[in-house]
């Protein structure tokens, strides 16, 4: 799908080239000639990245970053005239992803579109990825509905199994110490047996491992426990 761009300049000429030129790269234009226009157009949902100038009629560029960063985090590139120093700290401080200082070469436009796309495209990767869910392998745990699941199979933990399990996923191909555990699992506060955690550990094992002829938690001799990605 086309990613298209709102260019909002208020001098004609530069917008007529900024939109030839975002065109014959393959992206889809949208142009507004003033402040108020272009916040309208920025926060309809219809662009995914906002080229905006700081020196516009009736709402400035920095005026309308503020007002669109209050309900959208559609990336923005702001254009500043030359030697406008405070005008890049005012536009990258208001939330703007980058900026450039006219006048500049169209390249650099084409490349810092092109770098601060593919930086949220991966931020949104990362934020995407679900946290409630969790596994390896065949296992798999859902936190929110505090369901853990082998091949399919619906597997019975307690709440601490659970928990163990959580945090061993949570952190996989880290070892972690029976302390920090321990810590985790039963809370810092907690005052029995310190073997608990490899206690929790052979229970575990006894309702995956022993079960699915598999080998889910590793020991670390006289480090701790770890859950590794599986080769
Ligand atoms: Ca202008």
């Amino acid at each position: 799908m086309a990613v298209t761009v709102l260019i909002v300049e208020d001098e004609e000429k530069i917008g007529r080239f900024l939109e030839l030129e975002l065109m014959h790269e393959g992206y889809e234009v949208m142009k507004a000639a003033n402040g108020r226009e272009g916040l309208e157009k920025a926060q309809s949902g219809k662009a995914d990245l906002v080229v905006l100038d700081v020196m516009l009629p009736e709402l400035n560029g920095f005026e309308v970053l503020r007002r669109l960063r209050k309900n959208s985090d559609i990336p923005v590139i702001m254009l500043t005239a030359r030697d406008e120093v405070m005008d890049k700290v005012a536009g990258l401080d208001g939330g703007a992803d980058d900026y450039m200082t006219k006048p500049f070469a169209i390249e650099e436009l084409l490349a810092r579109i092109r770098l601060v796309l593919k930086k949220r495209s991966s931020a949104a990767g990362t934020a995407g990825r679900d946290k409630n869910q969790l596994g390896v392998g065949r296992l798999h745990m859902d936190v929110q509905r505090y369901e853990v699941s082998y091949d399919g199979k619906q597997v019975e933990l307690t709440h601490r199994e659970f928990e163990l399990l959580r945090v061993l996923l949570e952190n996989k191909n880290i070892v972690i110490s029976r302390d920090t555990l321990l810590e985790k699992v039963c809370g810092y506060d907690y005052m029995g047996e310190t073997n608990i955690i490899d206690v929790y550990v052979r229970y575990l094992r006894s309702k995956l491992d022993d079960v699915y002829q598999v080998k889910i938690i590793q020991t670390v001799r006289g480090v701790g426990y770890c859950i590794k990605d599986e080769n």
